[in-house]
């Protein structure tokens, strides 16, 4: 799916952050990263702070998570 130019705040389905069961509550920006969810207030300003909240890491531990996944390293 390609991105728009100059992104933009986009669906992110459920949150990974609470119990979500209700998808359109968890937004992303598709120009930076950055993700808000209007239910449980989880919010961050690009992918690195995702992995962060998400699997609970560290600054340096969630960059060698996301080169790992994304084939970086
Ligand atoms: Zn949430």
């Amino acid at each position: 799916m390609p991105a728009p130019r100059g992104g933009g705040w986009r669906d992110g389905g459920l949150c990974p952050f609470h119990g979500d069961k209700h998808p359109g509550s968890f937004r992303v920006h598709l120009g930076t990263g950055a993700f808000i969810c209007f239910a449980c207030g989880a919010k961050g300003s690009d992918v690195i702070a995702f992995v962060q909240m998400r699997d609970a890491l560290s600054f340096p531990e969630s960059l060698r998570k996301i080169g790992e996944e994304w084939g970086l390293s």
